[in-house]
Protein backbone atom coordinates (compact mmCIF):
# COMPACT_ATOMS: atom_id res chain seq x y z
CA UNK A 1 0.00 0.00 0.00
CA UNK A 2 1.22 3.07 -0.87
CA UNK A 3 2.68 6.01 1.79
CA UNK A 4 0.26 8.29 3.48
CA UNK A 5 1.72 12.00 3.22
CA UNK A 6 0.43 14.33 5.02
CA UNK A 7 2.81 18.00 4.42
CA UNK A 8 2.21 20.89 7.19
CA UNK A 9 2.33 24.09 6.09
CA UNK A 10 1.26 23.03 2.41
CA UNK A 11 0.08 26.45 1.71
CA UNK A 12 3.55 27.47 1.79
CA UNK A 13 6.59 28.48 -0.18
CA UNK A 14 8.02 25.13 -0.07
CA UNK A 15 4.76 23.80 0.13
CA UNK A 16 3.61 24.91 -3.17
CA UNK A 17 6.42 23.69 -5.24
CA UNK A 18 6.56 20.43 -2.97
CA UNK A 19 3.14 19.73 -4.22
CA UNK A 20 4.68 19.21 -8.23
CA UNK A 21 6.81 16.55 -6.96
CA UNK A 22 4.12 15.17 -4.46
CA UNK A 23 0.72 15.28 -6.08
CA UNK A 24 -0.57 12.54 -3.96
CA UNK A 25 0.37 13.64 -0.28
CA UNK A 26 -2.19 16.15 1.20
CA UNK A 27 -0.99 19.77 1.89
CA UNK A 28 -2.39 21.79 4.58
CA UNK A 29 -3.04 25.35 5.56
CA UNK A 30 -3.37 27.38 8.98
CA UNK A 31 -7.32 27.53 7.68
CA UNK A 32 -7.08 23.16 8.15
CA UNK A 33 -5.77 23.38 11.86
CA UNK A 34 -4.14 25.47 14.12
CA UNK A 35 -0.97 23.48 14.70
CA UNK A 36 -0.26 25.30 17.61
CA UNK A 37 -2.98 23.74 19.52
CA UNK A 38 -3.29 20.50 20.80
CA UNK A 39 -6.48 20.32 19.78
CA UNK A 40 -5.41 20.79 16.13
CA UNK A 41 -2.44 18.67 16.09
CA UNK A 42 -4.53 15.47 17.50
CA UNK A 43 -7.42 16.52 15.30
CA UNK A 44 -5.15 16.02 12.12
CA UNK A 45 -3.55 12.99 13.12
CA UNK A 46 -6.66 11.87 13.92
CA UNK A 47 -8.26 12.48 10.78
CA UNK A 48 -5.35 11.08 8.16
CA UNK A 49 -3.76 8.79 10.06
CA UNK A 50 0.05 9.73 7.88
CA UNK A 51 2.40 7.45 7.47
CA UNK A 52 4.87 9.97 6.71
CA UNK A 53 4.91 13.95 7.88
CA UNK A 54 6.84 16.35 5.97
CA UNK A 55 6.43 19.04 8.92
CA UNK A 56 7.04 22.69 7.22
CA UNK A 57 4.69 24.59 8.90
CA UNK A 58 6.24 27.51 10.88
CA UNK A 59 6.62 31.07 11.53
CA UNK A 60 8.53 32.34 9.30
CA UNK A 61 9.50 36.22 8.89
CA UNK A 62 11.96 38.61 7.61
CA UNK A 63 14.46 40.11 10.54
CA UNK A 64 12.22 43.23 11.27
CA UNK A 65 9.27 40.96 12.25
CA UNK A 66 11.62 38.73 13.96
CA UNK A 67 13.25 41.26 16.19
CA UNK A 68 9.55 43.03 16.89
CA UNK A 69 7.66 39.80 17.56
CA UNK A 70 10.07 37.48 19.41
CA UNK A 71 7.53 36.15 22.02
CA UNK A 72 5.06 35.06 18.50
CA UNK A 73 8.26 33.55 16.98
CA UNK A 74 9.29 31.30 19.85
CA UNK A 75 6.11 30.00 21.13
CA UNK A 76 3.79 29.65 17.87
CA UNK A 77 7.09 27.58 16.73
CA UNK A 78 7.43 25.69 19.76
CA UNK A 79 4.35 24.79 20.92
CA UNK A 80 3.94 23.43 16.65
CA UNK A 81 7.25 21.81 16.59
CA UNK A 82 6.79 20.15 20.08
CA UNK A 83 3.04 18.55 19.20
CA UNK A 84 3.44 17.29 16.23
CA UNK A 85 6.93 15.44 16.87
CA UNK A 86 4.84 14.22 19.69
CA UNK A 87 1.66 12.98 18.25
CA UNK A 88 3.72 11.76 15.45
CA UNK A 89 5.44 9.60 18.09
CA UNK A 90 1.99 8.16 19.67
CA UNK A 91 0.51 7.41 16.20
CA UNK A 92 2.94 5.69 15.29
CA UNK A 93 4.13 7.87 12.22
CA UNK A 94 6.63 6.34 10.29
CA UNK A 95 8.62 8.67 8.86
CA UNK A 96 8.87 12.24 10.17
CA UNK A 97 11.11 15.21 8.70
CA UNK A 98 11.35 17.98 10.01
CA UNK A 99 12.64 21.85 8.50
CA UNK A 100 15.15 23.69 10.20
CA UNK A 101 17.55 26.84 8.83
CA UNK A 102 20.70 27.97 8.71
CA UNK A 103 19.58 31.30 10.52
CA UNK A 104 19.29 28.86 13.66
CA UNK A 105 23.68 28.05 14.10
CA UNK A 106 25.76 29.97 15.71
CA UNK A 107 25.99 33.46 15.48
CA UNK A 108 29.85 33.63 15.26
CA UNK A 109 32.36 30.64 14.75
CA UNK A 110 35.81 30.28 14.49
CA UNK A 111 35.89 28.28 10.77
CA UNK A 112 33.45 28.15 8.18
CA UNK A 113 31.66 26.54 6.30
CA UNK A 114 29.75 25.14 9.79
CA UNK A 115 28.90 21.51 9.76
CA UNK A 116 25.75 19.74 11.11
CA UNK A 117 27.07 18.97 14.14
CA UNK A 118 28.22 22.52 14.87
CA UNK A 119 24.84 23.90 15.44
CA UNK A 120 24.84 23.40 19.42
CA UNK A 121 28.49 25.63 19.69
CA UNK A 122 26.86 29.05 20.21
CA UNK A 123 23.95 30.78 20.31
CA UNK A 124 22.08 31.60 17.37
CA UNK A 125 22.55 35.58 16.31
CA UNK A 126 19.92 38.48 18.10
CA UNK A 127 17.96 39.14 15.35
CA UNK A 128 15.98 36.06 15.10
CA UNK A 129 17.45 34.49 18.75
CA UNK A 130 14.05 32.99 19.71
CA UNK A 131 13.30 32.01 16.36
CA UNK A 132 16.73 30.19 16.42
CA UNK A 133 16.13 28.61 19.39
CA UNK A 134 12.61 27.51 18.75
CA UNK A 135 13.91 25.66 15.54
CA UNK A 136 16.75 23.96 17.26
CA UNK A 137 14.62 22.84 19.91
CA UNK A 138 13.65 20.54 17.10
CA UNK A 139 16.73 19.13 16.02
CA UNK A 140 16.71 18.35 20.01
CA UNK A 141 13.53 17.29 20.19
CA UNK A 142 13.82 14.68 17.19
CA UNK A 143 17.06 13.47 18.47
CA UNK A 144 16.02 12.42 21.56
CA UNK A 145 12.98 10.73 20.29
CA UNK A 146 15.14 9.06 18.00
CA UNK A 147 17.57 7.94 21.12
CA UNK A 148 14.71 6.99 23.47
CA UNK A 149 12.07 5.51 21.17
CA UNK A 150 14.27 4.52 18.18
CA UNK A 151 11.98 6.22 16.00
CA UNK A 152 13.38 7.67 12.65
CA UNK A 153 12.82 11.36 12.50
CA UNK A 154 15.08 13.55 10.42
CA UNK A 155 15.54 17.15 10.36
CA UNK A 156 16.93 19.07 7.35
CA UNK A 157 18.40 22.48 7.23
CA UNK A 158 17.80 24.59 4.37
CA UNK A 159 19.55 28.22 3.69
CA UNK A 160 17.44 31.22 2.05
CA UNK A 161 14.73 30.31 -0.06
CA UNK A 162 13.08 32.69 -2.48
CA UNK A 163 10.60 31.63 -5.14
CA UNK A 164 7.24 32.79 -7.04
CA UNK A 165 4.81 33.11 -4.82
CA UNK A 166 6.59 33.79 -1.63
CA UNK A 167 5.42 36.60 0.81
CA UNK A 168 7.00 39.88 -0.56
CA UNK A 169 6.17 42.41 2.35
CA UNK A 170 8.95 44.12 3.56
CA UNK A 171 7.74 43.24 7.44
CA UNK A 172 7.79 39.47 6.95
CA UNK A 173 9.24 38.61 3.44
CA UNK A 174 13.03 36.53 2.50
CA UNK A 175 15.62 39.11 0.92
CA UNK A 176 15.53 37.60 -2.86
CA UNK A 177 11.55 38.22 -3.16
CA UNK A 178 11.87 40.87 -1.22
CA UNK A 179 14.73 42.32 -3.47
CA UNK A 180 12.31 41.43 -6.58
CA UNK A 181 9.25 42.95 -5.65
CA UNK A 182 11.54 46.34 -4.98
CA UNK A 183 13.00 46.13 -8.56
CA UNK A 184 9.80 45.30 -10.13
CA UNK A 185 7.67 47.85 -8.00
CA UNK A 186 11.03 50.75 -9.10
CA UNK A 187 10.67 49.68 -12.64
CA UNK A 188 6.77 49.82 -12.73
CA UNK A 189 6.78 53.31 -11.35
CA UNK A 190 10.04 55.08 -12.94
CA UNK A 191 11.96 55.47 -9.84
CA UNK A 192 15.13 55.95 -9.68
CA UNK A 193 16.79 54.11 -7.15
CA UNK A 194 15.83 51.12 -4.78
CA UNK A 195 16.75 50.96 -0.73
CA UNK A 196 17.81 47.95 0.87
CA UNK A 197 18.69 47.02 4.79
CA UNK A 198 22.07 47.09 6.04
CA UNK A 199 25.49 48.14 4.55
CA UNK A 200 25.22 45.26 1.76
CA UNK A 201 28.18 43.32 3.28
CA UNK A 202 26.63 40.09 4.94
CA UNK A 203 27.21 36.94 3.37
CA UNK A 204 24.31 34.53 1.96
CA UNK A 205 23.89 31.47 0.93
CA UNK A 206 20.43 30.91 -1.44
CA UNK A 207 18.20 28.67 -3.02
CA UNK A 208 15.32 27.96 -5.54
CA UNK A 209 12.37 26.49 -3.41
CA UNK A 210 11.89 24.49 -6.02
CA UNK A 211 15.62 22.89 -5.67
CA UNK A 212 14.91 22.10 -1.81
CA UNK A 213 11.58 20.99 -2.45
CA UNK A 214 12.88 18.18 -4.83
CA UNK A 215 15.61 17.17 -2.08
CA UNK A 216 12.30 16.73 -0.01
CA UNK A 217 10.81 14.44 -2.62
CA UNK A 218 14.40 12.46 -3.02
CA UNK A 219 15.15 11.96 0.81
CA UNK A 220 11.77 10.34 0.84
CA UNK A 221 11.72 8.07 -2.63
CA UNK A 222 15.51 7.48 -1.69
CA UNK A 223 15.11 6.19 1.59
CA UNK A 224 17.39 8.85 2.98
CA UNK A 225 17.32 9.21 6.58
CA UNK A 226 20.04 11.28 7.93
CA UNK A 227 19.96 15.15 9.38
CA UNK A 228 22.37 17.12 6.51
CA UNK A 229 22.56 21.01 5.49
CA UNK A 230 20.85 22.00 2.04
CA UNK A 231 22.37 25.04 0.02
CA UNK A 232 24.39 25.68 -2.86
CA UNK A 233 27.91 26.06 -3.66
CA UNK A 234 27.81 29.73 -3.81
CA UNK A 235 28.16 32.52 -0.64
CA UNK A 236 27.79 35.66 -2.00
CA UNK A 237 27.45 38.95 -0.51
CA UNK A 238 23.94 40.84 -0.17
CA UNK A 239 25.40 43.77 -2.57
CA UNK A 240 26.53 40.63 -4.72
CA UNK A 241 23.28 39.30 -5.08
CA UNK A 242 21.65 42.62 -5.41
CA UNK A 243 23.96 43.67 -8.70
CA UNK A 244 23.17 40.42 -9.97
CA UNK A 245 19.08 41.01 -9.43
CA UNK A 246 19.49 44.50 -11.07
CA UNK A 247 21.15 42.37 -14.39
CA UNK A 248 18.72 39.42 -14.35
CA UNK A 249 15.93 42.15 -14.27
CA UNK A 250 16.98 44.15 -16.56
CA UNK A 251 17.46 47.02 -14.87
CA UNK A 252 21.16 47.79 -13.90
CA UNK A 253 20.09 51.64 -14.51
CA UNK A 254 18.75 51.44 -10.44
CA UNK A 255 20.62 53.16 -8.20
CA UNK A 256 20.99 50.84 -4.68
CA UNK A 257 20.56 52.88 -1.56
CA UNK A 258 21.92 51.58 1.68
CA UNK A 259 19.71 51.98 4.79
CA UNK A 260 22.46 52.30 7.54
CA UNK A 261 19.66 52.73 10.28
CA UNK A 262 18.20 48.94 9.44
CA UNK A 263 20.32 46.30 10.66
CA UNK A 264 22.76 43.45 8.55
CA UNK A 265 21.32 40.66 10.54
CA UNK A 266 23.98 38.32 11.05
CA UNK A 267 27.08 38.58 9.22
CA UNK A 268 27.64 34.85 7.54
CA UNK A 269 26.15 31.57 8.38
CA UNK A 270 27.52 29.29 5.12
CA UNK A 271 27.21 25.91 6.05
CA UNK A 272 28.81 22.98 4.98
CA UNK A 273 27.29 20.98 1.85
CA UNK A 274 29.31 17.94 2.20
CA UNK A 275 27.00 15.81 3.20
CA UNK A 276 24.50 16.84 1.06
CA UNK A 277 27.08 16.23 -1.72
CA UNK A 278 27.70 12.66 -0.67
CA UNK A 279 23.73 12.00 -0.15
CA UNK A 280 22.78 13.05 -3.70
CA UNK A 281 25.61 13.44 -6.10
CA UNK A 282 23.61 14.56 -8.91
CA UNK A 283 21.94 17.46 -7.55
CA UNK A 284 22.17 20.68 -9.31
CA UNK A 285 20.44 23.65 -7.98
CA UNK A 286 19.51 26.77 -10.31
CA UNK A 287 21.58 29.64 -10.99
CA UNK A 288 20.67 32.54 -9.30
CA UNK A 289 20.33 34.49 -12.01
CA UNK A 290 18.04 32.27 -13.74
CA UNK A 291 15.79 31.79 -10.26
CA UNK A 292 15.67 35.65 -10.38
CA UNK A 293 14.46 36.16 -13.74
CA UNK A 294 11.39 33.55 -13.02
CA UNK A 295 10.06 35.62 -9.77
CA UNK A 296 10.43 38.65 -11.48
CA UNK A 297 8.63 37.33 -14.61
CA UNK A 298 5.72 35.99 -12.45
CA UNK A 299 4.88 39.64 -11.04
CA UNK A 300 4.71 40.80 -15.02
CA UNK A 301 2.07 37.64 -15.22
CA UNK A 302 0.23 38.83 -12.31
CA UNK A 303 -0.20 42.57 -13.44
CA UNK A 304 -0.91 41.55 -17.16
CA UNK A 305 -3.88 38.68 -16.34
P1 LIG B 1 5.94 30.06 4.61
O1 LIG B 1 5.84 30.37 3.17
O2 LIG B 1 6.02 31.18 5.60
O3 LIG B 1 4.70 29.14 4.99
C1 LIG B 1 4.44 28.83 6.32
C2 LIG B 1 3.40 27.74 6.33
O4 LIG B 1 3.12 27.39 7.71
C3 LIG B 1 2.07 28.16 5.70
O5 LIG B 1 1.52 27.07 5.01
C4 LIG B 1 1.22 28.51 6.92
O6 LIG B 1 -0.18 28.37 6.68
C5 LIG B 1 1.70 27.44 7.89
N1 LIG B 1 1.40 27.80 9.28
C6 LIG B 1 1.84 28.91 9.95
N2 LIG B 1 1.30 28.94 11.18
C7 LIG B 1 0.52 27.84 11.29
C8 LIG B 1 -0.32 27.32 12.32
N3 LIG B 1 -0.45 27.95 13.51
N4 LIG B 1 -0.97 26.15 12.09
C9 LIG B 1 -0.86 25.52 10.91
N5 LIG B 1 -0.09 25.95 9.89
C10 LIG B 1 0.59 27.11 10.08
O7 LIG B 1 7.18 29.09 4.93
P2 LIG B 1 8.23 28.49 3.89
O8 LIG B 1 9.09 29.62 3.43
O9 LIG B 1 7.53 27.61 2.91
O10 LIG B 1 9.13 27.60 4.87
C11 LIG B 1 8.93 26.20 5.03
C12 LIG B 1 9.86 25.71 6.11
O11 LIG B 1 11.22 25.97 5.72
C13 LIG B 1 9.68 26.39 7.46
O12 LIG B 1 9.80 25.44 8.48
C14 LIG B 1 10.81 27.38 7.54
O13 LIG B 1 11.21 27.63 8.88
C15 LIG B 1 11.88 26.67 6.75
N6 LIG B 1 12.84 27.59 6.12
C16 LIG B 1 12.42 28.56 5.24
C17 LIG B 1 13.35 29.39 4.65
C18 LIG B 1 12.93 30.48 3.70
O14 LIG B 1 13.80 31.29 3.31
N7 LIG B 1 11.69 30.53 3.26
C19 LIG B 1 14.71 29.23 4.93
C20 LIG B 1 15.12 28.23 5.80
C21 LIG B 1 14.16 27.41 6.39
P3 LIG B 1 -1.02 29.63 6.06
O15 LIG B 1 -0.66 29.69 4.59
O16 LIG B 1 -2.45 29.25 6.27
O17 LIG B 1 -0.60 30.84 6.82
Amino acid sequence: MENKIVVTGGSGLVGKYLKKYLPDAIFLSSKDFDLTTEVGVRNMYLKYKPDIVVHLAAKVGGIIDNINKPAEYYTENVMMNTLLVDYAYKMNVKRFIGILSTCIFPDVMETYPMKEEDLHLGPPTMTNFSYGYAKRSLAVQIDAYNKQYNTKYQYLTPCNLYGIGDKDHESNSHFITALVKKIFDAKQNNEKSITLFGDGSPLRQFMFADDFAKIIYEVITKDIYDNFNVAGEENLSIKEMANIALQACDAENLEIKWDLDKPNGQHRKDVSIEKLKSLLPDFSPLKLSEGIKMVYKSYYDKISK
